[in-house]
């Protein structure tokens, strides 16, 4: 298979056309000819997973966060992310990106984290595209019974890969939750939109005092915060079996190495 071929497969699942005019998405490493035999899935493009993929001899990182998100005029091995790009193109290992193409696909990010905390049925997006009530931001799901929002939180971290601060609560605890709003990496942006849905929680990362403050003060929905990371590394096993699913001939793993920024908790 050549790079071409995996890209054609990534690209149908998460047309970049549907990315974020701010985001850059698609190949940031690699020439579309060369062979590719195994592809390593990773939410971030960072040093250890780099020293990953090398070790496990992949070809291909396929990552949701992109490398560059602004403009360089260097790509010297002075600074962190230079240093990446010596380590791929030494080592023939090529780099793709599908960030919020990813998030907004179906299935897309948030699929997979509602399946991961324990929703079931259908999915809806929380903040559908106004040309296609299927895809967009967040997912609306049910889960399977009535519960406690203690007990949902407590799904919801068993679902989740562990990380050093695992997950925050705002709201009662005893109160009741069956519908809930899910949205991969940071959801402040969402908040309204999860009040409006009339869920009974929010599951997403990286809220801040203000706004999560506010908004359970004023009687929406409870809140659930997770790390930025887990609530993204659901997807890469979906990506990755849209690939294994395709036809295209290749090995595929899902990095499991932590890469959230935040590394302890006390
Ligand atoms: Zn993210």
């Amino acid at each position: 298979m050549t790079l071409t071929d995996v890209i054609e497969v990534l690209e149908a699942a998460y047309p970049p056309a549907r990315a974020e005019s701010w985001d850059a998405v698609g190949l940031v490493a690699g020439d579309p000819a060369q062979q590719v035999r195994r592809v390593l899935f990773a939410v971030d493009p960072v040093a250890t997973v780099a020293d990953e993929a090398l070790a496990w001899g992949a070809d291909m990182i396929v990552t949701h966060h992109p490398l560059y998100l602004r403009g360089t005029t260097s790509v010297a091995a002075t600074t962190p992310k230079g240093r990446l790009v010596h380590t791929l193109i030494k080592n023939d290992i090529a780099l793709y990106t599908a960030h919020t193409n990813a998030d907004v696909a179906n299935p897309g990010v948030s699929d997979a984290l509602a399946r991961a905390v324990g929703l079931v049925g259908d999915l809806v997006p929380l903040q559908p595209f106004p040309d296609d009530p299927w895809r967009g931001l967040g997912r609306i799901g049910e889960l399977p019974e009535r519960t406690t929002l203690d007990a949902f939180a407590a799904r919801a971290a068993e679902g989740l890969p562990h990380t050093p601060g695992g997950l925050r609560v705002a709201g009662d605890p005893a109160r009741p939750v069956s519908r809930v709003a899910v949205s991969g990496g940071a959801g402040d942006s969402l908040l309204a939109a999860a009040a409006a849905a009339g869920v009974d929680v929010f599951l997403t990362a990286d809220l801040r005092h203000h706004p999560a403050s506010e908004f359970v003060e004023s009687g929406g929905p409870a809140l659930i915060d997770a790390a930025h990371w887990a609530t993204e590394w659901p997807w890469l096993d979906s990506a990755a079996s849209i690939l294994r699913e395709s036809g295209v001939t290749v090995e595929t793993r899902v990095s499991a190495t932590v890469t959230d920024a935040w590394t302890r908790g006390y």
